[in-house]
């Protein structure tokens, strides 16, 4: 488990398996306690989906294969893990990385975003990056993560409706309109 947003973890118990995560995401999912399935509203049992295995960053051979799990801060949600697959060349980044998908500015932590985009840009071995949402893609990635984060800081100010018609007319070929709409409901208060 990357981190504690819904998307990624209510599904859990469906796969009958260990869940591991770092402590900060365990921590942050039981505070959060049950939940429900929208629009069914099945309830989602905590129970189900609470990792119980941690993850300690660092790294971890397994069937011969080293993965390393990295830590990160801050942009799209304070705590998620990354993991390292440096001898296959494949950086598993998780919501540090959108691809040609519209970003979740919930935190509007703009500059740590940047910083995670910069200081992963600079780590050339990994050709291949798995995002969070979105096509699995390539370092060009890093560009168009910034030009997008860049234009979130500019368009982002107190309307909804106003950010979701300017960052969608900037970026009409991307996915996920339906994550601004979410995060309007959550910065802006839910409309009709
Ligand atoms: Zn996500």
């Amino acid at each position: 488990m990357s981190h504690a947003h819904p998307d990624h973890y209510q599904g859990a118990a469906r796969f009958n398996v260990p869940v591991h995560a770092l402590p900060e995401t365990t921590a942050e999912i039981v505070a959060m306690g049950d939940k429900t399935d929208l629009p069914t509203g099945t309830p989602i049992p905590l129970a189900g989906m609470t990792p119980t295995v941690e993850i300690t960053p660092g790294t971890e051979v397994i069937d011969g294969i080293p993965f390393e799990f990295e830590k990160v801060t801050g942009g799209e949600i304070h705590t998620t893990l990354v993991i390292k697959l440096s001898e296959q060349g494949v950086l598993v980044a998780q919501d540090v990385v959108y691809a040609h998908t519209h970003l979740w500015f919930l935190d509007k932590d703009f500059d740590g975003w940047q910083a995670n985009i910069d200081r992963f840009a600079a780590e050339t071995e990994y050709d291949t990056i798995l995002p969070g949402h979105g096509e699995p893609t390539d370092p060009a990635v890093w560009a168009e993560l910034t030009d997008y984060v860049n234009a979130g800081r500019e368009l982002l100010g107190d309307d909804g409706d106003a950010y979701k018609k300017a960052i969608t007319a900037r970026y009409p070929a991307y996915r996920g309109v339906a994550l601004i709409d979410v995060a309007n409901a959550y910065m802006f208060g839910p409309k009709d």
